[in-house]
């Protein structure tokens, strides 16, 4: 699943293709792509709009229309999106297009004609909607509502995220390490292969106490995660599953130390990598680097039954707030 850098790429690779076009129209074949407002409307309000900026929030694109509208794009598992010429034949698994003036196209070409953005999604997860933003610049939610972020935690990677703040957080959380690097009111944008990777990187254990950590391994720690994320970035991002960005897939799956590396040896031990199982999610780490306290070996157990009668719970409250459903 595309975590911040496969994201970010996409971000990057779309901006110079979409920034500066009009969109004339809006064509889909399956209606739940559209979250918000209902399609009919959706198509209404695109219609006629400029896409002024696009950039990144957590795991989804946010493109800035005018006229103070976002059309916010969640790719979550197989999302993909290009930018071709009108009229390109395109599987059955496009289930959005937006209708664009002629301009820039992947792969450097350039077309006088109009173009299509197409919204691919093999597993059909991902979601689209308009959006209004305030004057403060803050998202809002359906019907202008709340904000359409209002769950999600800082960007691990933005200037005002320092280790003071990263320090703060981490200190009242009471759950497992990895468990809370994929909560995303922690930090945004984290998922299961950067967790894994900044963990090894900082030689921390998955399943360690969150607010158990000393100030060194606390530092450690938000060194590993900005690390990884802005390495996975330079490198286009990890090509796994269905990721691709409109220019091309990414390298960092080459480049990962613990993630589907299980058995491999430790790129700093030489012992075999470990997978464990949490959330239902695999775990990669080098039991030997990511030592486990004895406090928190004893409380293994018990902290694995917390952790998902919590998310469960989490699960209840996301979904009643109409706002993105949690790992998204
Ligand atoms: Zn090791």
């Amino acid at each position: 699943m595309p975590e911040l850098p496969e994201v970010e790429t996409m971000a990057r690779d779309l901006a110079p293709l979409v920034e500066g076009a009009t969109i004339a129209d809006a064509w889909w074949d399956w209606e739940p792509v559209i979250r918000h407002p209902h399609p009919a409307a959706f198509a209404r309000q695109v219609r006629g709009r400029r896409i002024e900026r696009v950039g990144r929030r957590a795991k989804w694109l946010v493109l800035d229309l005018d006229d103070d509208a976002v059309l916010a794009i969640q790719v979550k598992m197989t999302g993909q999106l290009f930018v071709l010429p009108a009229g390109t034949v395109h599987d059955a698994h496009v289930h959005l297009r937006l209708t664009l003036d002629g301009g820039p196209v992947a792969g450097h070409g350039r077309t006088e004609g109009p173009r299509w953005l197409l919204f691919r999604d093999v597993r059909k997860f991902g979601r689209v909607g308009i959006y209004g933003r305030a004057a403060d610049g803050t998202i809002l939610g359906e019907g202008d509502e709340g904000q359409l972020f209002g769950a999600h935690g800082p960007e691990p990677l933005a200037d005002d995220f320092t280790l003071r703040r990263f320090r703060e957080r981490l200190r009242k959380r009471r759950g497992r390490l990895k468990t809370t690097l994929l909560d995303q009111s922690f930090i945004a944008g984290v998922g299961n292969i950067y967790a894994d990777e900044s963990l090894w990187r900082a030689r921390l254990h998955p399943l360690r106490s969150a607010d158990s950590l000393n100030p060194d391994q606390e530092r450690r720690l938000y060194r590993a995660v900005r690390g990884v994320m802005n390495e996975a970035i330079e490198r286009r991002g990890s090509s796994v599953d269905d990721y691709t960005a409109p220019e091309g897939g990414g390298q960092m799956q080459e480049h990962l130390d613990v993630y589907q590396r299980t058995g491999a040896p430790c790129r700093r031990c030489g012992r075999p990598i470990r997978r464990l199982e949490l959330n239902a999610r695999g775990t990669h780490f080098c039991s030997w680097c990511q030592r486990l306290p004895a406090v928190d070996r004893s409380a293994t157990n018990v902290a694995l039954v917390r952790s998902a009668r919590r998310s469960a719970r989490r699960g209840r409250s996301w979904s009643e707030l109409g706002g993105p459903e949690p790992g998204s």
